[in-house]
């Protein structure tokens, strides 16, 4: 049976004006898992639901409550009519994993009322998101074959090529209003991690002429790499923050923006998939300070936001006055450009380093006193 404990977190160092944070148990299917609801007003709260075994039920709360609110803020940038929310399940991903376990999660879900949508994260899979649709409609990131089952022309599936997409457009608005150029062409860009993302973004970005400088610690990638592009050279994984390139695009891991690396980096571009890429908050006046133009990384990556959400706005009800379809995710995912474009406006206009900018940008979306909930929330 599955057991809610409502969790008063007010005295968390974490809290941020959380809404609902929820404990659950279901001792059958192992399950233990918090759900944390940050922000409703745009929408419902869509973010992943995170396997990790946890230490302790406070290092998975910390965790839970920091990435919830994260998500609000992505959510508000990114034009979505959705709220910010996350789950995580304390558990190993490689060997606690059942069909039971994500069932109960399933219940756990749904018994949020619809305030709590879920996708895949960090130690979950698409097969996991099945487990859990059998008991709650509130998840999204659900394999394809399902999807085409329940709606004639889904839109959504694999997020990453939408978030190198996105990832592109942030960056060349970063070019444009640091280097003054249109095109990524004849510059030196280094690429930080050769994954799911970071070679789609390595693909536009030689296809428009850039010379690219990456590292990965998986060598097969890099051969491919060498192999594809046009104008590719291999560097070593520690040597990448040294190169004299005009844009540095962290795609791999959180924190490589640090007091170490900051020292080394000759940049003038900071723009890259990467979650977290400042390894603190200073880290983002450090920037502004030096000249270098950080493209605030929860802003750039959102095309996979974009792309979950628009799969559970067909799942469910469509807030926008057009089609879900490919082509106007596409669309939606280019405006990523202006967005980012805006943000340094503003940061230049208050004097704020970018990501300062950001995060006011956003909360004059999400806490505009005059908002009203959107149909999607229905
Ligand atoms: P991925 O696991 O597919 O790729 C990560 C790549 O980084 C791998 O090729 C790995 O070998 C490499 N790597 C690991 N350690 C490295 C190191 N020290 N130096 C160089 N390379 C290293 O992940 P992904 O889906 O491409 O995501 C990349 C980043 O973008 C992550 O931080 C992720 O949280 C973030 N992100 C991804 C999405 C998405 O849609 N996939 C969306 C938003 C944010």
């Amino acid at each position: 049976m599955l057991v809610a404990k409502e969790l008063d977190v007010k005295n968390h160092e974490s809290y941020h004006n959380h809404e609902r944070v929820v404990y659950f148990e279901h001792e059958a299917a192992g399950l233990k898992a918090i759900i944390s609801v940050h922000n409703t007003n745009l929408g419902p709260s869509l973010g992943g639901c995170r396997m990790y075994p946890y230490e302790t039920e406070e290092q998975a709360l910390t965790d839970v409550l920091r990435l919830s609110r994260g998500m609000t803020y992505k959510s508000a940038l990114a034009g979505l009519p959705l709220g910010g929310g996350k789950s995580v399940i304390i558990g190993n991903p490689r060997t606690d994993k059942t069909p039971a376990l994500f069932e109960a999660m399933g219940e756990a879900v749904e018994y949020m009322g619809g305030s709590y949508v879920t996708a895949e994260d960090v130690g979950t899979a698409e097969e996991n998101m099945e487990s859990i649709s059998k008991n709650t409609k509130f998840v999204a990131g659900l394999p394809l074959s399902v999807l085409q089952q329940r709606v004639p022309n889904p839109v959504g599936g694999n997020p990453s090529p939408y978030t190198a997409f996105g990832v592109f457009c942030g960056l060349k608005a970063a070019v444009k209003y640091r280097l003054k150029k249109d095109t990524v062409a004849g510059l030196k860009v280094g690429v930080q991690g050769l994954g799911s993302v970071g070679y789609d973004l390595c693909r536009f970005l030689d296809e428009e002429g850039a010379t690219l400088f990456v590292s990965d610690i998986n060598k097969d990638v890099l051969e491919q790499a060498k192999a594809e592009l046009k104008n590719v050279h291999v560097v070593g994984l520690d040597d990448i923050y040294d190169m004299p390139v005009d844009v540095y695009a962290p795609c791999a891991l959180g924190a490589t923006v640090n007091d170490q690396t900051i020292e080394r980096l000759k940049c003038s571009v900071i723009a890259g998939a990467a979650n977290n890429q400042l390894h603190l908050r200073k880290h983002d006046q450090i920037l502004h300070d030096k000249g270098i133009l950080y493209a605030p990384d929860y802003v750039i990556n959102s095309g996979g936001v974009m792309c979950v959400g628009y799969e559970f706005f067909q799942l469910t009800k469509n807030p926008f006055s057009y089609e879900l379809n490919e082509t106007n995710l596409k669309n939606h995912v280019a405006e990523i450009e202006n967005v980012t474009m805006k943000i340094f406006d503003y940061a230049h206009k208050h004097g704020l380093p970018s990501g300062e900018a950001a995060d006011r940008l956003a909360e004059e979306i999400f806490l505009s006193p005059d908002l009203i909930k959107t149909a999607a929330n229905s």
